[in-house]
């Protein structure tokens, strides 16, 4: 069963207001744009400036992961909040949870519309797999405080709290190697202040990672993987 699950953390009233502020700032950019010039003109120069507008969207593909080797699995869009990170939302955290629960079923979860929560990411004891399930850019509701979850990504990893040899060799390892690149993506310093555990957030009830979760050790992983040689991507070969 997923009884009793981390499941990230209670995300009533998450939202609202934010598409007000938006709507906002489309109106000012629109009126100063469209002064002068035909309505189809400046729907044509909205179609190009959009995504660079604060606030709104960026341009995103289906499918497209923020982490290299991930595997994207989409969560239902009613456990994250669209967002243009870290344009509207500066992001500094790192927040480590632990599933009480299997891979597949984490995935299951997040995929319901009825959940109200979601990780960025989910990753697989026996293999370190990685399933992305929200974009960094979006919100996803996973640490039960609105203004964490704004600033902070959020990672699954499978696992019980109670049960410390669920937390693999490979599992801390792909964790320590994802959580570099989050913090390297963002100038996140890699410390205790800026990656957390989910029962770290202010008004949590969720007790994972738990006491087993080695700390010491992932902290030392984190910081070996970023001072790793950085892999080829894909534009430089
Ligand atoms: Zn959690």
């Amino acid at each position: 069963m997923y009884g009793d699950q981390c499941t990230t953390g209670v995300a009533v009233g998450e939202d609202r207001a934010e598409g007000v502020k938006r709507r906002g700032l489309l109106v000012g950019v629109g009126a100063t744009v469209a002064a002068g010039i035909t309505a189809l003109a400046f729907r044509e120069e909205l179609g190009r400036l959009w995504w660079q507008i604060p606030g709104v969207d960026k341009q995103r593909t289906e499918g497209e992961v923020d982490q290299p080797g991930a595997r994207w699995v989409a969560a239902s869009a009613a456990n994250l909040r669209i967002a243009d990170r870290p344009a509207d939302y500066e992001i500094d955290k790192v927040v480590i949870h632990v599933t009480q629960g299997s891979y597949a079923s984490a995935i299951r979860v997040f995929r319901n519309p009825a959940h109200a929560a979601a990780t960025h990411y989910v990753i697989r004891a026996r293999d370190g797999e990685i399933t992305q399930m929200a974009r960094e850019l979006d919100v996803a509701f996973h640490a039960g405080n609105r203004s964490y979850n704004e600033s902070s990504v959020g990672i699954e990893h499978e696992g019980f709290v109670d049960r410390p040899s669920s937390f693999t060799k490979v599992m801390y390892e792909a964790s320590a190697r994802l959580t570099a690149d989050i913090c390297a993506r963002y100038e996140i310093p890699i410390d205790r202040e800026h990656i957390i555990g989910h029962n770290e957030v202010p008004g949590a009830t969720h007790t994972d990672p738990g006491p087993h979760w080695d700390w010491d050790r992932y902290m030392e992983l984190v910081r070996r993987a970023a001072n790793r040689p950085k892999a080829t991507t894909a534009a430089e070969r």
